[in-house]
This record gives structure tokens, C-alpha cells and sequence, in this order.
């Protein structure tokens, strides 16, 4: 079975995520995959070149910064990187639930709704917090402005939007009980299973 975890900006997604990892639930990181696909498939790397031009690698290596400040707030090159990337991304997901044998995995995606990668599971976590949280923790961790938050805020769907869609939702504002929802959440999935 395959859960999807999601969740909006500085939600805690990671967190949540170690979480099952210490339970051992096997985790496929979708953005962690896509970077190293982006980095090693040479049909990709090809694609991505005819898109963006040369300077979107530096070394052979991936020019992260080149590429999103192309992309940012250019909605038609965005969908077309993400129509090479995705498809890439999710058949070598395929590839990876085929070999697992535990009851459940953990796919997290930060925009599992936004790219329809949804489709790809069989339930889905949404994680929580408040803006004011989210927002704090994210200037904190990465030391960034909190114009530079919201503006990446906006690019999301809303918590509310997820939520609706969601089979489970943990709510992160308090990291004690966090532990507890994650272990009532592991339960119950392996009940779906039996
Ligand atoms: P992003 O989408 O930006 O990758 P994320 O949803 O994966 O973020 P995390 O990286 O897990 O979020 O959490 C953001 C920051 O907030 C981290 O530095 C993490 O240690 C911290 N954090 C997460 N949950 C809590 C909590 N309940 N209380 C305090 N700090 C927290």
C-alpha cells in the first residue's frame, strides 16, 4: 500500500516523515529523486537542456538556482519542466514500490496534489500547522525573509484545500503529541492491510 504524505511549507513533513522511518516504513522522497534524476537520466538531462538552455547544468551537475529563478512565476515553462521530471519521477517510483515488501510505504511530495501524483496512492497524510508556525520555522531553518515564505506560500494549495482531500491529517503545532499521531496513524494502516 502506498500513503502519500503531504502538506504546505515548513508543515513538518520531514519531521513527520522520520517519524515512520523509526517505525521502519520504507520512504520514497519524491523531491530527493527527482533532483538525482534530473542529475543522472540522460534522455532527462537532454530535455531539460532543449528547455532551458545549457546553463541549466554547471559541471553536468544540476544548476538549482539558474533553473528556479527561470521558472518561478512562469507557469507555462514550470508545467513543461514538470511534464519531463514527472513522468521520469514516477515511473522509477513504480520501479521502487514493485521491490518493497513491507505492508506500506511512505511517498512524501510537498506537492502531491498540485502535480496529481495523488493518483499514485492509496491513502494520504496531510500535515498541519499554523501559518504563524510554518512561517517561523521556515525563516529560522533556511534563513530566509518571510516575503520569500509567503511568496513560495502562494505557489501551494491552501492547508484547507488538502485537508479536504485527506484520509489522515497530523497536526503539527505541538511536537509532543507528534509521535502519538504517527503511531495511530501506523496502526491503523496496518489494520487496512490485515
Ligand atoms: P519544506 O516543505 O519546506 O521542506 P517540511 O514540511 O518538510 O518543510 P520540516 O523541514 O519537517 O518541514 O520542518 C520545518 C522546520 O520546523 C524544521 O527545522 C523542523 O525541525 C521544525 N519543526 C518541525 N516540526 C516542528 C514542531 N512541531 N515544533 C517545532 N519545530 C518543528
Amino acid at each position: 500500500m502506498v500513503v502519500g504524505l503531504t502538506g504546505g511549507i515548513g508543515s513538518g513533513k520531514s519531521t513527520v516523515l522520520n517519524e515512520f522511518k523509526l517505525l521502519g516504513v520504507p520512504v520514497y522522497i519524491a523531491d530527493v529523486e527527482a533532483k538525482h534524476i534530473m542529475n543522472t537520466s540522460l534522455v532527462v538531462k537532454e530535455k531539460i537542456i532543449a528547455l532551458l538552455g545549457t546553463y541549466a547544468y554547471h559541471n553536468h551537475q544540476l544548476n538549482r538556482k539558474y533553473i528556479a529563478d527561470k521558472v518561478f512565476n512562469h507557469k507555462e515553462l514550470l508545467a513543461q519542466l514538470n511534464a519531463i521530471v514527472h513522468p521520469a519521477v514516477h515511473q522509477h517510483f513504480k520501479e521502487f514500490v514493485a521491490k518493497q515488501t513491507a505492508t506500506y510505504l511512505v511517498y512524501e511530495n510537498a506537492i502531491l496534489f498540485e502535480n496529481n501524483s495523488e493518483k499514485l496512492c492509496d491513502k494520504v497524510i496531510v500535515v498541519t500547522a499554523s501559518e504563524e508556525n510554518r512561517i517561523s520555522r521556515v525563516i529560522k531553518r533556511d534563513g530566509v525573509a518571510k516575503e520569500a515564505v509567503l511568496a513560495r506560500m502562494k505557489n501551494q494549495w491552501s492547508q484547507e484545500a488538502k485537508i479536504k482531500k485527506a484520509d489522515f491529517v497530523i497536526q503539527n503545532d505541538d511536537i509532543l503529541i507528534l509521535k502519538e499521531q504517527v503511531l495511530k496513524i501506523h496502526q491503523e494502516l496496518i489494520e487496512i492491510n490485515l
